[in-house]
C-alpha cells in the first residue's frame, strides 16, 4: 500500500504553528513510508478566507523545511487541491447519497441520514474509541448555498485524493464518528486516524491567536532557526526512542512511529524552544552564522563586515533578533551614559588609552598583553577594569568578547572612544 498523508489548512490568517506542528508529522510519515504527502486548501469557509493567507501557509512551512508532493501550487493526479474549486465534485456525491437513501433534502440543503449504530476505531496514537450509537444525529453535508460542511468535504476528498493516514489535531476525534459513518454510506474502508495531543500554553489552554506566539512568520522575525522549531515541535508531540532532546528531522524521520506519539497535551514552553535555538546557533558554521545575523542587524553597517563580527556572539544569544543590540557599537558610537561607570573607571580609562596607543602591530596578542600588564602593574580588579571598557566602547554592560572587539574596532576608533568617554566623566565631576 503506497502510503498517502495530507495536511489540510484553512485560510484564515498567517501560518499558524499548530499548522507546523500537524505538518511536520505527516510529512516525516509519508516519507518515512516512501508515501506523498498532500496539501490541501480547506477554503470553503467564504467569511474567513483572507487574502494572502494561502501564500502564507506555503511559505511558513518551506521556511521550516516541509515538502508536499501535491497541493494547489503543485498540482497532481487527484486535483483540484482547493475545496472551493471542488463543489461539483461535491454535490456529485451529495446527490448519489440522495439516491441510495443515506441522504435527504431538506429547506434546500442535504442532510446525511445517520443509521444510529455503534462507531468504534482503534486510533494510532489512543487505541480504541468508541461512541455510542445515537451520538451521532442526521446532519447537513451540504448547504442551502452550495457548499460542503466540513465533514461531507473532507470525507469525500480522503476518498478521492486516496489519503491511508489522517493524522491530525485531537479537537477532530469529536468529528471522526460522522466521517466513518459517510465511509461507511459510500462503502468505502475508512483511513487509519492518529490524533496528536494539543499544543498547550502555559495555563494548560489550547494556544490561541490572542494571548500567545503562534504565526510562524513572527517566529521568523523572533531569530528563530527553522531547525530548531522543527525539533521543538517534533519533541511536543513525540519522545525519541533514546531519550535524545536535538535532532533533526532526518532523525525523526528514521524513528518515527505513531505509537510514540505523546497523548496528553504538551506544553509550548518558550524558554525551552529558546535553549534549543541557542544550541542550533552554536552549531552554525561562522558563513552560515553571518547569513542569519545579517537579516536581523537593523544597522548601516558600513566599515566592519557582519561576518566579521557575527562569531563573537555565537555564545551568547538564543535568538537572533538579540544581535543587533550586541553588535551595533561596531556600527555606530555609543551613547555613553556617565551613570554606568563606577569610581575607578577614569583611571581605567587613562590606562586603557595609554597602553593601546603605544601598540604599533594591532592585534589580539598586544592588546590581551598590555592590558594584562597594566593590570599587574595598577593591582585594577580584571572585571572592574574591562567592565569600564565595555561601557566606554559600546555604551552597555553587556558586550561581545570585549578584547576581541577592540581588536575588530581598530585602533583609531578605539582610542577615540575612549577620548570620548574620559571627557565625558570629567564633565561630571562636581565643579570645585
Ligand atoms: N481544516 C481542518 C483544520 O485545519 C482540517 C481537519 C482535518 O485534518 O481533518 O483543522
Amino acid at each position: 500500500m503506497m502510503i498517502r498523508t495530507r495536511i489540510a489548512p484553512s485560510p484564515t490568517g498567517f501560518a499558524h504553528v499548530g499548522t507546523a506542528y500537524t505538518a511536520i508529522f505527516n510529512y516525516a510519515y509519508a516519507r518515512k513510508g516512501k508515501g506523498k504527502l498532500v496539501l490541501r486548501l480547506e477554503d470553503t469557509d467564504v467569511k474567513r478566507k483572507v487574502k494572502g493567507a494561502e501564500e502564507a501557509v506555503y511559505a511558513g512551512l518551506s521556511w521550516l523545511g516541509i515538502t508536499w508532493d501535491e497541493g494547489p501550487d503543485k498540482g497532481g493526479k487527484f486535483g483540484p487541491y482547493r475545496q472551493s474549486e471542488r463543489l461539483e465534485i461535491y454535490k456529485k456525491k451529495a446527490d448519489a447519497l440522495v439516491r441510495s437513501g443515506d441522504a435527504f433534502e431538506d429547506e434546500g440543503a442535504i442532510r446525511f441520514k445517520n443509521s444510529g449504530s455503534d462507531m468504534e476505531w482503534t486510533d494510532k496514537v489512543r487505541g480504541k474509541i468508541s461512541f455510542p450509537g445515537g451520538e451521532v444525529r442526521d446532519f447537513v453535508i451540504m448547504k442551502s448555498d452550495g457548499y460542503p460542511t466540513y465533514n461531507f468535504a473532507v470525507v469525500v476528498d480522503d476518498i478521492e485524493m486516496k489519503i491511508t493516514h489522517v493524522i491530525r489535531g485531537e479537537e477532530h476525534i469529536s468529528n471522526t464518528p460522522r466521517q466513518l459513518a459517510l465511509y461507511k454510506a459510500f462503502g468505502v474502508q475508512p483511513p487509519e486516524f492518529a490524533h496528536l495531543p494539543t499544543l498547550r500554553n502555559a495555563e494548560h489552554k489550547k494556544l490561541s491567536k490572542r494571548g500567545d506566539a503562534v504565526d510562524l512568520g513572527a517566529f521568523r522575525k523572533e531569530g528563530y532557526l527553522p531547525e530548531a522549531l522543527v525539533n521543538f515541535l517534533c519533541l511536543l508531540g513525540w519522545s525519541h526512542p533514546d531519550e535524545k532532546e536535538v535532532f533533526g528531522l532526518d532523525e525523526f524521520i528514521k524513528h518515527l512511529s505513531l505509537d510514540r506519539i505523546k497523548k496528553a497535551g504538551p506544553i509550548f514552553d518558550i524558554k525551552k524552544l529558546d535553549w534549543l535555538n541557542g544550541i542550533y546557533i552554536r552549531n552554525k558554521d561562522n558563513k552560515d552564522l553571518a547569513h542569519l545575523v545579517n537579516e536581523h542587524v537593523t544597522n548601516d553597517v558600513s566599515g566592519t563586515s557582519v561576518e566579521e563580527v557575527a562569531p563573537l556572539i555565537k555564545d551568547r544569544v538564543n535568538k537572533l533578533s538579540e544581535a543587533n543590540d550586541l553588535l551595533e557599537f561596531f556600527w555606530s558610537a555609543p551613547q555613553v551614559g556617565k551613570e554606568l561607570f563606577g569610581d575607578e573607571s577614569p583611571r581605567h580609562l587613562a590606562s586603557a588609552a595609554r597602553v593601546l596607543g603605544e601598540i604599533k602591530n594591532w592585534n589580539l596578542g598586544q592588546v590581551n598583553k598590555k592590558f594584562a600588564g597594566e593590570i599587574k602593574k595598577k593591582k585594577f580588579k580584571t572585571g572592574d577594569f574591562y567592565m569600564s571598557l565595555r561601557i566606554a566602547l559600546s555604551g552597555k554592560k553587556i558586550t561581545p568578547p570585549i578584547n576581541e572587539s577592540i581588536v575588530i574596532l581598530g585602533q583609531d576608533k578605539v582610542l577615540h572612544r575612549l577620548e570620548e568617554a574620559q571627557k565625558a566623566l570629567l564633565e561630571m565631576q562636581p565643579a570645585d
